[in-house]
């Protein structure tokens, strides 16, 4: 079943399917490549086609040993092919489904690779804005680093940005899911460099813990934790690395780390986490387990430690949390902008926490667990559940706010070229 790509590439075996499109294992003129063919929709779609060819420079700028390189782009009839550096191994997803927590050693020498092919885009001017386990592929075939970690590579640059658009998010919906969404792309404002050290440092709390510190329950109500929670701290986590965790998922962009710097105090911690291992935390109930900490403004930097992070529930005040705008002083919707139409804004109760939306502290192995009995499994399937209304309520705060803003994603040129995504010529 090999079919050709353009004059210079074969695609002969399906790799993986993804949200955009099928993931072939390829040859081309200088060797073995995986080539991610799109999706027929988002090929055909003319205006999406014009901007891969425009961001073309942007996507093949990056050359850097943790990331995973795009070589070429093919526009051919009716194909619309990314050819990628070829990544002998898995995903860090299917890692953790398999292993549901990794040792602190392992998941800081991952995360930190990652770090330093963020810091590698972002000196380039280039957001990836999509970080999640999903996107980092693990090299089986590379040398074992510390804590028998195989290299990690940051996939899909720049892809999430060209297939965002506002108009196209009703058709699609499938930029994933919200937990990795950094606080100020909820309230609006365009997305810099710094939402990705938000989600990287979401990714890492995953990998220690089993689940992300902001998820569960409605899409509404994990975008407003974002803007309004504290993340409750790991049971036995040691205290640098939390508090590095806590900096970089300060509600603040400008309180969080630079990837460079995360990249290398992450691997000052590597020998003290040497031969730790996982920690023993168990999932969160989703179901209410008690009031949740108050809300914290979210212009202020969040530089607590580990000593006055989030109480733990119990020691929280018993009150109900109330609404806040998602998108406080958001401008009227554009009738031009179909993202809109596919909005649906969370009901109050929703918005406020409801029936599944209370922040989820994680809980020490031994302490009660009401309902019993929930684990990975149900986790991974709520995230799934996660399509059609919410990714379109995603879609047109995420994408649909930062165009209103003036975000460079409309076509006009960045406003601080350090931290966002370069326009190519
Ligand atoms: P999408 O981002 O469109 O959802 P992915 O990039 O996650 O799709 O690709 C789907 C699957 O294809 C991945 O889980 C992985 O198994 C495989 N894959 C993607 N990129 C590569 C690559 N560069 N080398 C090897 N396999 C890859
Ligand atoms: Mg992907």
């Amino acid at each position: 079943m090999a079919r050709k790509i353009g004059s210079r590439y074969t695609a002969n075996q399906i790799l993986g399917r993804g949200s955009a499109g099928t993931v072939w294992l390829g040859e081309g003129p200088e060797g073995p490549v995986a080539v991610k063919l799109l999706r027929e929709d988002l090929a055909s779609d003319q205006e999406l086609v014009g901007r891969f060819v425009q961001e073309r420079t942007a996507l093949l700028v990056l050359d850097h040993p943790n990331v995973v390189s795009v070589r070429d782009l093919v526009v051919d009839g009716n194909d619309l092919a990314l050819v990628m550096d070829l990544v002998r191994g898995t995903d860090l997803r299917t890692r953790l489904d398999r292993d549901r927590r990794m040792a602190p050693e392992a998941a800081v020498a991952i995360v930190a690779d990652v770090a330093d092919a963020l810091a590698a885009a972002h000196a380039a001017g280039v957001v990836h804005r999509d970080v999640k386990p999903e996107n980092v592929l693990l090299d089986m075939q590379g040398p074992l680093g510390p804590g028998g970690s195989h290299p990690a590579l940051l996939t899909d640059f720049g892809v999430a940005k060209l297939i965002d658009s506002p108009r196209r998010t009703r058709a699609t919906k499938i930029i994933g899911t919200p937990d990795y969404l950094a606080p100020e792309i909820v309230e609006g404002l365009p997305p810099r460099a710094a939402v990705d050290i938000y989600a990287l440092a979401t990714v890492l709390y995953e990998l220690l813990a089993g689940f992300t510190p902001f998820g569960g329950g409605h899409p509404g109500a994990v975008l407003r934790r974002h803007v309004t929670e504290s993340v409750a701290p790991l049971p036995g986590i040691p205290d640098e690395l939390w508090q590095l965790m806590v900096q970089c998922l300060a509600k603040a962009p400008a309180s969080r780390l630079r990837a460079s710097e995360l990249g290398v105090r992450l691997r000052e911690l590597l020998p003290m986490l040497a031969g730790m291992p996982p920690l023993d935390v168990d999932e969160p109930d989703s179901e209410p387990s008690g009031p949740a900490g108050p809300a914290e403004p979210a212009d202020q930097p969040d530089s607590r430690g580990a000593e006055n992070a989030a109480p733990a529930a119990s020691d929280r005040p018993a009150r109900r949390r109330g609404a806040v705008p998602l998108v406080p002083g958001a401008k009227p919707a554009d009738s031009n902008r179909d993202t809109h139409t596919s909005m649906r804004v969370p009901a109050a109760d929703e918005l406020a926490g409801g029936a599944h939306g209370t922040a989820r502290v994680p809980r020490a192995p031994g302490a009660r667990r009401p309902g019993s009995a929930r684990h990975r499994a149900q986790a991974r399937r709520r995230r799934i559940a996660l399509s059609a209304g919410a990714l379109a309520l995603i879609a047109a705060v995420g994408a649909g706010t930062w165009w209103a803003t003036g975000g460079d994603d409309a076509g006009s040129p960045p406003q601080d070229t350090k931290n966002s995504a370069p326009t190519s010529p």
